[in-house]
């Protein structure tokens, strides 16, 4: 058993980014992660503004931009075939362009930064189990390169291990409080641009054709790139029993797309998922946090991810930093700044569960964009590049104007346009409403937005006795949410309080 200021599990984008910031600080810092980098992950890895900012306060952009990069500083919306929204990026900060490098490549240079700010970085290393003291979360045991069974105690336990997080199990935190079954699968494969050199090398396209949505982004090392097909679910099922005749088909759907990415050569497998369910999980507790989608994830088709976790990771080093040698300033600030978290998110969760219905493209937002056709200037972009939020775009004036319009455009379907643009309003009127409440661990569903049905699979188990083989001390201070319950001779205090469920939501005072 070894002491430590923090103790986190994951090293990508959360972690690495939570570890910066502690260590700057000159924080003793371990970081674990069963992987050894570079390492993959299933995720496209579109880059916006937020995120490059995020990049370059961790100082790890000179690096990234070394990668070699396209600098994507256009953006092209096709909303069917007679509507395009052609905008520069906004300016985040000093970034006004948008930046995909694959992710074994871009996560070993996170973890290196890391290291460079003195976080220990622990590769090949699996956590099995945290570690409780007097009600807190006061370590890990994990699993080393050797197959040896390790512990460590700290003052904080931060879980960066993504959606199947292992800490939010350990901690009672598994099952979310608030989710969305989002009905969209992602279809993506890597080519060699036959567009490099050209000014759509330099440029984000979308095209939204019928219930689908594909996109084309430059990627790293030129000239690949990233095409990606984000239809109903069934495609993706389609695409693993048949993947020539489903990409056929896709191109038939999208023909702009198809155009866009003809004569590519180098055209990699297809890779995809279905599995998108969007959620916010309790994300503090008395010597934890869970930050990135351990905590909080959001349907990737508006590809705020990793900007958030970037993000999450930095604002919780900070946030935990000034504290960690007083366990109840600690514990009150891992819930300030989950809250702050929550407004940080909300809006994007709500725009993301829109983007993914399974439905032709709202008439009102057509409108929306027939109207910014023609203006180069930054506007719906910004809700990418998080500048400004969908709300602060989509503004309520904007919205009945879109609404006017397409009744005007559509006089004998009207009905058909107020149809479907009334609940739509509703929903909007019920987010903003929300985001302006700014309640802690809402569990009141947004009608529209939080699509019902979600399912969630079963807390994951510990690890036998025999599989972590524990030293006798592991065995005593394991006494967290299922752990062993009977005290041991000798011990740190039994913490079967710590077995409590996270606090219910809305229970807790913000
Ligand atoms: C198909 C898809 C496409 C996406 N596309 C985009 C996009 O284009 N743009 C974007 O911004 N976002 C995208 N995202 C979202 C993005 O991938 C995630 O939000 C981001 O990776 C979250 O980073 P993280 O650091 O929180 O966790 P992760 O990247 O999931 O990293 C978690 C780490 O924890 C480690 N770990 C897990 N369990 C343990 C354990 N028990 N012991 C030790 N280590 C452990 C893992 O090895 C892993 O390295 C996409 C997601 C998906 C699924």
């Amino acid at each position: 058993m070894t002491d430590h200021d923090v103790v986190i599990v994951g090293s990508r984008l959360a972690g690495t980014t939570a570890a910066s910031a502690l260590a700057r600080k000159g924080r003793d810092v371990v970081v674990l992660d069963r992987a050894r980098f570079p390492s993959d992950t299933l995720s496209t890895h579109v880059l916006f503004g937020g995120g490059i900012e995020e990049i370059r306060r961790m100082g790890a952009f000179e690096r990234i931009a070394a990668l070699d990069p396209s600098f994507l500083r256009e953006v092209e919306l096709h909303f069917g075939p007679d509507v395009k929204v052609h905008e520069r990026w906004g300016a985040n900060g000093r970034s006004d362009y948008v930046l995909c490098v694959p992710r074994p490549e871009q996560d070993a240079v996170l973890v290196d930064v890391a290291r460079g700010h003195g976080a220990d970085v622990r590769e090949g290393c699996e956590l099995l189990d945290v570690l409780w003291r007097a009600g807190r979360a006061a370590g890990v045991r994990y699993r080393d390169p050797d197959g040896d069974v390790r512990e460590l105690r700290a003052k904080l336990v931060i879980g960066a291990d993504g959606r199947r997080s292992t800490v939010a199990a350990r901690v009672g935190a598994w099952r979310p409080y608030r989710a969305s079954r989002n009905g969209r699968g992602l279809v993506f494969r890597y080519l060699d641009d036959p567009q490099a050199g050209t000014r759509l090398n330099e440029t984000l396209s979308q095209w939204r054709d019928g219930t689908s949505i594909c996109m084309v982004f430059p990627s790293a090392p030129r000239p690949r790139a990233v095409a990606l097909v984000m239809g109903p679910a069934a495609d993706v099922h389609r695409a693993r029993r048949d993947p020539d005749g489903a990409w056929a088909e896709f191109l038939r759907r999208h023909p702009g797309f198809a155009e866009r990415i003809a004569g590519a050569t180098n055209v990699g497998k297809l890779r995809s998922t279905a599995d998108t369910t969007a959620y916010f999980r309790p994300s503090s507790g008395p010597g934890w946090a869970l930050a990135g989608d351990a905590g909080h994830f959001k349907d990737p088709i508006i590809g705020q991810g990793q900007r958030d976790a970037l993000w999450m990771g930095r604002t919780l080093g900070e946030a935990a930093e000034p504290v960690l040698d007083d366990p109840a300033a600690l514990d009150a600030a891992l819930r300030r700044w989950e809250q702050e978290r929550d407004q940080e998110c909300l809006s994007a969760y709500h725009f993301a569960n829109n983007e993914t219905r399974i439905q032709p493209q709202s008439p009102v937002l057509v409108e929306i964009a027939r109207r910014a056709q023609g203006r180069h200037d930054p506007d719906l972009g910004d809700m990418f590049a998080r500048i400004r939020d969908q709300q602060e775009v989509l503004t309520l004036p904007r919205l009945m104007g879109g609404a006017a319009r397409a009744i005007a455009r559509h006089p004998g379907h009207a009905r058909d346009v107020l149809r479907s643009a009334l609940p739509d309003l509703r929903t909007d009127l019920a987010i903003r409403a929300e985001i302006r409440r700014g309640r802690f661990r809402s569990t009141r569903p947004i009608a529209g937005s939080e699509h019902p049905g979600w399912t969630w699979p079963a807390t994951p188990r510990r690890p036998t006795v025999d599989a972590c083989a524990p030293t006798p001390a592991a065995t005593a201070a394991a006494s967290g949410p299922g752990g062993p319950t009977t005290p041991v001779p000798g011990a740190d205090i039994p913490a079967t309080s710590a077995a409590t469920p996270s606090p219910t939501p809305e229970q807790v005072p913000a």
